[in-house]
């Protein structure tokens, strides 16, 4: 299987170097909602429609087992990377243990990104066992008046109650997985709390800890009370010229892994990633701004491989390639800073 994922991997990277916008290699990396629900309202949730208060009708909030295991049995041999939970809680869906077990047949690195609030500690030796690697643990600041101001409507205590919970449960079971990895959203009014959050991540036994520079919606109206002052942990710059002040979006996604040197195009996720929502739509990467409910297709109607090279998709390479429309119709990166930036560096 692992002969298989890299000869996957180095067909991704002749084909994007060759330019090819119809392809015959499989993503190698996957975001997958295992629902569309979360416990929590955080102001600047990448779900766009918990955002705006929309839900696409015939959404499904929940992912059925079948759907993922067909998603699964057709990606899987390709897959190194998995990650549940792209822009929802992915423990909302009570297959979420069955579905890691099923994921890890396949040799996948497995993340569970969550907020864990909704963990049950009945459920600590299931989640251990079913083979996940690592978990990202999304909370910020040291005391509930300060974390549950961005995550409205969390418990903090009841979020470290839940790490000592699993801890004690690895070791109970032998086992160094998963990975406890604290992800704290650095946002002006717990930047100051870093360094005691980082002394609390190491009493509380786990094996990681990282800022996270937040998406700001609205940054231009938001900056002032939400952006940190640390340019370190922000992704955002403030130019100011007399008495106008702009703040500008200084990087793409965060999530573009490549071994392609000199890259020349602005973003390589349509041939290496992809993300799929809980009622089995198909988008070409994670940004949550230009979703809009667009999605490419769904898996439960058709195959993977054939949303994969259907004409959106197609378009949309063509267009990161060349920085050219070749339709009359809209494409899915237009309004994306990432390919906005490209005519600073479109070679081609
Ligand atoms: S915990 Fe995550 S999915 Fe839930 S509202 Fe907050 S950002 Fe969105
Ligand atoms: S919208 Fe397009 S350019 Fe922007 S991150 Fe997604 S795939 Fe890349």
């Amino acid at each position: 299987m692992k002969d298989l994922k890299d000869s996957n991997r180095k067909l991704i990277n002749s084909q994007i170097i060759n330019g090819e916008h119809e392809i015959t290699a499989f993503p190698y990396q996957m975001f997958i909602d295992p629902s569309n629900l979360c416990n929590l309202k955080c102001p600047f949730c990448a779900n766009f429609a918990r955002r705006n208060n929309y839900l696409k009708e015939g959404t499904n909030p929940l992912m059925s087992f079948d759907v993922f295991k067909k998603i699964i049995d057709e990606t899987g041999p390709y897959l190194t990377k998995i990650i549940f939970g792209d822009k929802s809680e992915p423990l909302v869906n009570k297959d979420i243990y069955r579905m890691i077990s099923y994921v890890k047949k396949y040799d996948i690195y497995c993340l569970l990104s969550t907020n864990f609030n909704l963990f049950e500690k009945k459920h600590a030796e299931e989640l251990v066992l079913s083979g996940l690697d690592c978990i990202h643990i999304g909370f910020e600041g040291t005391n509930q008046e300060s974390y549950s101001r961005y995550r409205v409507g969390g418990n903090f205590n009841k979020v470290i109650e839940n790490i000592k919970a699993l801890v004690e449960t690895k070791k109970k079971l032998k086992s160094k997985t998963p990975h406890l990895q604290w992800a704290y959203v650095v946002f002006k009014h717990n930047e100051e709390e870093i360094d005691a959050a980082i002394k609390m991540s190491k009493d509380l036994e786990m094996d990681g800890f990282g800022c996270i520079p937040a998406d700001i919606y609205n940054i231009q109206e938001n900056y002032k009370e939400w952006l940190p002052k640390n340019e370190k942990y922000t992704k955002y710059r403030i130019h100011r010229s007399g008495t106008d002040i702009k703040v500008m979006h200084l990087d793409g996604p965060s999530c573009v892994e490549t071994d392609i040197k000199d890259l020349k195009i602005p973003c390589i996720l349509p041939w290496t990633m992809v993300s799929i929502d809980s009622n089995g739509d198909v988008y070409p990467c994670n940004c949550g701004d230009v979703r809009e409910g667009k999605g490419f297709g769904n898996i439960s109607r058709s195959s993977f491989k054939d949303i994969w090279n259907n004409n959106q998709y197609k378009e949309m390479r063509q267009f990161l390639l060349t920085g050219k429309k070749t339709t009359e119709n809209s494409i899915y990166c237009e309004s994306c800073y990432t390919a906005n930036k490209s005519e600073l560096i479109f070679s081609k």
